[in-house]
């Protein structure tokens, strides 16, 4: 277990603050705005990424769910310049399959951000455990550079966390410190799916992220915390960067009502402090949709209305994650990520990804047979024990069965 009591923050911070001045100086081959390949005429929308300085179009492309190079390359060559991925993506495929596309682009043409993921930790405690080392980070990162077929990512994230003792990790981000010293990523930051304020602040108060990456939609109800920790952060230099922008993209759980992808979008970014967001497009008609937003950003009286926002925050597909159900299990289920793994199976269709997490949880199946009645009240409204029920019978799939 970790001990964040042994973390002397303040020395580790004074070192990375002398060293670093606050975010790492560039090389000047290196310091330069990336530019895009705009194959088609089209508005483009940009915002700077806080102290990163660099200037991103507010549409960016989380690549998570795309498993077609074409669609990657298609990206680029209607102005997205930065596409978000993960060392865990596909079992790093996903890594392959960025690498693959753009081997052939100039490197100052593309913004890479990554992730490395640490399934040690202790999820009751919201803390890293013993085995979450460093040397595991700085090997886990190795591959994904060599994957991705680059010398350095731009952006290179601690991945999925939701309390400040896991943003604040001192092996993590002494790993992290190392590798931006190193000039192997050119800035670094901490992804959050839940606790997003907390993490945020931490975020701040650490003077050592550049960037953060957060869940920010309009199914949240805590949206003007998050709101409000984004505008702290944005104030402090951070870069913020959005994803879970459509909340699983159906309004219902029957998935009859589909988000609006457009009026989501102009939801996250007519907050000015979200400089982009990552939408998991896996068409390419749903690129183009994403990109057009961009002709016309203002959130409209309608929007709120095709968002039922106000009127009905319960249904839909998408857990946000505010941890009011944990402690009603009396097995302390590991709900919320029980509830994103179900989101990716079954609103994402990406069963990998769902399988992936579902098995990282050691959770048994069968776990809800025993209880003849569910004990669990989610806020939105989500039989439990039935989503539970169907996402853990994930573990037994053979991975051969999954497209
Ligand atoms: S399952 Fe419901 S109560 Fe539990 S974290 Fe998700 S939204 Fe909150
Ligand atoms: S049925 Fe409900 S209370 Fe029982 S173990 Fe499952 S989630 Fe927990």
């Amino acid at each position: 277990m970790d001990n964040p009591k042994k973390f002397n923050r303040r020395d580790f911070f004074k070192t990375a603050a002398a060293g670093l001045g606050g975010y790492v100086m560039l090389s000047p081959d290196k310091a330069v705005e990336p530019k895009p390949n705009p194959a088609k005429q089209r508005k483009t929308i940009y915002r700077t990424l806080g102290k990163t300085g660099i200037k991103v179009p507010v549409i960016s492309m989380g690549v998570m769910n795309a498993d077609n190079p074409n669609l990657v390359k298609a990206a680029l060559d209607n102005g997205i310049v930065h596409l978000d991925t993960a060392w865990n993506y596909q079992r790093g495929r996903n890594e392959k399959i960025i690498g693959s596309v753009i081997k052939d682009y100039s490197r100052d043409s593309f913004i890479i951000g990554t992730k490395i993921h640490d399934q040690s930790r202790d999820r009751e405690k919201g803390t890293f455990t013993r085995e979450a080392t460093a040397e595991k980070f700085l090997e886990k990162f190795d591959e994904s550079l060599n994957r991705l077929g680059l010398e350095y990512v731009d952006i290179l994230y601690l991945h999925s966390v939701w309390t400040r003792q896991m943003a604040l990790y001192e092996p993590f981000m002494q790993a992290l410190e190392k590798l931006k010293k190193e000039g192997r990523t050119r800035f670094v930051g901490v992804s959050t799916h839940w606790g997003e304020p907390e993490v945020i602040q931490a975020a701040i108060d650490s003077n050592f992220y550049d960037v953060v990456l957060t869940s920010y939609n309009f199914k949240q109800d805590h949206i003007k915390e998050i709101q409000q920790a984004v505008a702290r952060a944005a104030e402090a230099g951070l870069g913020i960067i959005g994803m879970k922008t459509f909340a699983g993209g159906y309004l219902d759980e029957e998935k009859t009502k589909p988000v609006d992808p457009k009026a989501a979008i102009r939801f996250a970014l007519k907050d000015k402090n979200v400089h982009t967001i990552i939408p998991g497009f896996t068409t390419f008609e749903q690129m183009e949709i994403d990109l057009s937003v961009m002709e016309d950003l203002s959130f409209k009286e309608k929007d709120s209305e095709v968002l039922e926002l106000g009127c009905n925050s319960r249904g839909g597909v998408y857990c946000q994650g505010c941890q009011t159900c944990v402690n009603q299990c009396p097995k302390h289920l590991p709900i919320p990520d029980l509830m994103r793994a179900h989101m990716y199976a079954y609103a994402y269709k990406n069963h990998w990804a769902a399988k992936d997490l579902v098995s990282s949880l050691n959770v048994e199946l069968g776990q809800c047979d025993d209880c003849t009645v569910c004990t669990v009240n989610c806020v939105k409204g989500f039989n439990i024990k039935q989503k539970f029920t169907e996402v853990a019978s994930l573990k037994s799939v053979p991975s051969r069965f999954f497209v």
